[in-house]
């Protein structure tokens, strides 16, 4: 790369901002996104906080519920009174019937799409065939004196029509009887049977006819129950008496409050070692668990639960549960961290699914807001996936029979486990409406997951957050992708959409926008302003720009609005340097190019072939000009150089001699979502140096951004984005001058077969070998 030399007073007008040269769209890209947004009101501010007047309704529940372990079978009664904290009196109330999703027409089911390609799986061929007869039976529907209430079925919703209106302020009390079968496990709730016993693990949620959410931005949320799209829930409180066959262990997100009635001594005795150890204690051993496997009950037995405070409420029952629990610290308070797993979870439950859940609980409480439940439960529901209710979440991740496991699924279940138990922070605490909006909880929580997952283990493989993680999918044709901000059930690719890409885009705000400090500041705002009330996406954007004074519009529209990607390039760099304008430096360096230039080939040629000229042959012919130097400084050039420096200050004669380094950087902007710049510059000495640059420097031209970009040292290389920071979907036009194009890091993951599942079991391996050598055989599962 050739130098060029620039004069001084050049310099002052390149410093000014290069005007857009051709058609762009930079205004509307850092436009503010007030056209957007709702209208701010005294419910919800323009800061992103609750108004002066925010109001929420609350529902509180008292249930009766046997399990009919025969029958697989939920009976119930209910007793629900509803607080009218709205500004509006209600002619009638809306019940969430949850339950009907898997009723013969639920809308779930009729509105599903799908073609028959190589075969039919057996969980698809059992949902179109499954001849029981699903969904609620309501078997009465009753004002508090026990008169029947006049109610309609709309699929899953039901409307009570009230005697009268319920006015504002006031509330009412009414009762629901029903039942129903209970569904195999279907990622939410169900039951699953393991093993030869035909015995069934429960995991009994959305299990009661529960109150819709009426509020300032919806009214009443009717959007029907498909299965993507998960609740919208009430706070309230609970009481809940589960009754059950006595040989089956019963666990449910509340506090236990007749433990004297329903555990022997010997469980009272280690329930009270839990509170004080430092590791899991067992109050239901595996033996114990094996043996009550070939119990047959003989009787019954009630739980009585209660839970304050909270957006709903599930439990868990079966006579094959180990039980273990330990009583831990959080943020000064003590809270129950305890597990039900069957011994095929084993040994990977025992050993990580309680001391995760604290871990979790810790972790998300110094972000959000301290931990305000008594209990927090994980317990092994499923091979894969996993499912949040408050206190209590159904997870993943199952071992060999031989009790060996591979890498992924130790790691899928340590991130199942702080992603389900994570969840009580959002949305059970932060209670987003995740009927429209699953980013406001999986977004959100998978970033919080991804830095309990850090904390949990030096290098964890967290699958999302980094922002490499997430190129696959940026790379997407923009029809194949939705917003961020698109309904729960209108969401194409899932796991990217509402989990992966805001997880990451709050990474990215974090580490490269914003900076930890700014971050961590306005994240804990909105939660601290939004626990046990509900948000929205506009109420999440306003408070992290309110509370770190950063103008983010840019960055919402750009990843919650859009679907473009982030792919910078480095187009060209431009090298210059000072003009001394000193005669002597200035004509021997026109001299030497002067000379460079005349070695024409002619010129060399002639050297040899013309032995002698007609001057060389006659000295006289020679005169003044034969001798002249015109490169040699004349008395006037120097004199107008005297007066030069004479007419410089001393700032601007040093930065003269200095003998700094201009380079014009052209950066592009060819993905469209604009960013931050980050570009290292390698020294020739070996050094290097870091240059970031906000991403307004494309608010001018969103396509280009040339730097002016003064050094001292000479640089031989520069690379954009060295740390993987903004999810640059193109890294080959990342570095000046270019490199050979190789394998980008999102490239390797994917030849070593980095999945959730699967992959090498070298644990199984070193298993087989050592069994095989006849050394000592590992722990069994039995
Ligand atoms: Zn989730």
């Amino acid at each position: 790369m050739l130098k060029k030399l620039l004069s001084l007073v050049a310099l002052t007008t390149l410093l000014l901002p290069a005007k857009a040269q051709t058609s762009f769209n930079a205004n509307n890209r850092f436009e503010q996104l007030e056209s957007t947004l709702p209208t701010p009101n005294s419910y919800r501010t323009a800061s992103g906080s609750p108004g002066k007047d925010y109001w929420q309704q609350r529902a509180d529940y008292d249930i009766k519920v046997e399990l009919d372990d025969i029958n697989r079978k939920i009976i119930g009664s209910e007793t629900i009174t509803y607080y009218n904290n709205s500004p509006d009196d209600l002619p009638y109330l809306w019940i969430q019937l949850d339950q009907n999703l898997f009723e013969k027409n639920a809308p779930g089911k009729t509105t599903k799409t799908g073609e028959i390609k190589n075969g039919i799986s057996a969980g698809a061929f059992q949902e179109l065939t499954d001849p029981k007869d699903y969904g609620y039976k309501i078997t009465a529907v009753k004002d508090a004196k026990g008169n029947p209430l006049r109610h309609t079925i709309n699929q899953t919703m039901m409307r009570i029509d009230l005697p009268t209106p319920l006015k504002s302020g006031a509330s009412v009390s009414f009762g629901i009887d029903w039942n129903y079968l209970i569904t195999e496990y279907y990622g939410r709730s169900g039951y699953e049977i393991l093993g030869k016993e035909n015995i069934a693990n429960y995991f009994i949620a959305h299990w009661f006819p529960r109150l819709a959410v009426y509020n300032d931005v919806y009214g009443w949320q009717h959007k029907q129950f498909m299965g993507q799209g998960e609740f919208t829930l009430n706070f309230g409180n609970y009481k809940v008496a589960i009754t059950a066959p006595n040989d089956i262990v019963v666990g449910a997100g509340g506090e236990l409050l007749n433990p004297n009635q329903v555990m022997t001594a010997t469980q009272l005795k280690r329930w009270e070692q839990a509170k004080t150890a430092t590791r899991p204690v067992e109050i239901v051993t595996q033996d114990e668990a094996i043996k009550a496997e070939k119990s047959v009950p003989t009787g019954k037995k009630t739980w009585v639960f209660k839970a304050d405070n909270v957006r709903d409420f599930a439990f868990t029952a079966s006579r094959k549960f180990i039980w273990d629990a330990m009583q831990v610290d959080v943020e000064g308070k003590k809270v129950w961290a305890m597990s039900y797993y069957s011994k095929e979870g084993n040994p990977l439950w025992g050993k990580y699914s309680t001391m995760v859940v604290a871990h979790t609980l810790r972790s998300y409480s110094k972000r959000t807001v301290a931990y305000p439940y008594p209990v927090a439960i994980s317990c092994h529901a499923t091979a894969g996936g996993g499912m949040e209710y408050p206190m209590i979440s159904f997870n993943g991740g199952r071992p060999e029979a031989d009790g060996t496991y591979t890498e992924n699924v130790k790691n899928g279940m340590i991130g199942v486990i702080i992603h389900e138990v994570g969840h009580n922070f959002f949305p059970m605490i932060i209670n987003s409406d995740e009927r429209q909006w699953s980013w406001m909880d999986e977004g959100l929580n998978t970033f919080c997951q991804y830095l309990a997952e850090q904390e949990w283990d030096r290098n964890f493989p967290a699958r999302r957050g980094e922002p490499q993680t997430i190129v696959p999918y940026m790379r997407l044709d923009s029809k194949n992708q939705v917003p961020i901000m698109a309904n729960s059930e209108n969401i194409m690719d899932f796991g990217n959409n509402a989990y992966a890409k805001p997880a990451t885009a709050l990474n990215i705000l974090r580490e490269t926008v914003m900076g930890r400090e700014l971050f961590d500041y306005a994240f804990k705002e909105y939660a601290r302003r939004w626990a046990f009330k509900q948000p929205y996406p506009a109420d999440f954007f306003r408070t992290l720009e309110d509370a770190s004074g950063v103008d983010l519009d840019w960055f919402w529209r750009g990843w919650f609005y859009g679907t473009e990607p982030v792919n910078q390039s480095i187009e060209t760099v431009e090298w210059f340097g000072i003009d001394t304008q000193d005669p002597t430096v200035k004509k021997a360096g026109d001299k030497a190019v002067a000379e460079a230039k005349a070695k024409t080939m002619s010129a060399i040629r002639n050297k040899t072939d013309i032995k002698r000229t007609v001057v060389e042959e006659n000295p006289d012919l020679t005169d003044f000009y034969n001798t002249y130097d015109r490169f040699a400084p004349t008395e006037a050039d120097k004199k107008k150089y005297q007066d030069y420096m004479a007419s410089l200050n001393e700032d601007e004669k040093k930065l003269v001699s200095e003998g700094k380094n201009f380079y014009v950087v052209n950066f592009k902007n060819k993905g469209g979502l604009p960013m931050p710049v980050i570009v290292k510059l390698s020294y020739e000495d070996g050094t290097d140096e870091v240059l970031r640059f906000p991403a307004e420097v494309w608010r001018l031209n969103d396509v280009t951004a040339k730097k002016i970009i003064p050094t001292s040292k000479k640089v031989v290389k520069w690379t954009l984005d060295p740390f993987y920071e903004i999810a640059d979907i193109d890294t080959e036009d990342n570095s000046f001058p270019r490199e050979p194009a190789q394998p980008t890091k999102v490239q390797l993951f994917k030849m070593q077969g980095r999945t959730y599942s699967g992959g090498p079991n070298p644990m199984q391996e070193a298993k087989n070998a050592k069994e095989k050598s006849g050394a000592v055989t590992g722990s069994k599962n039995n």
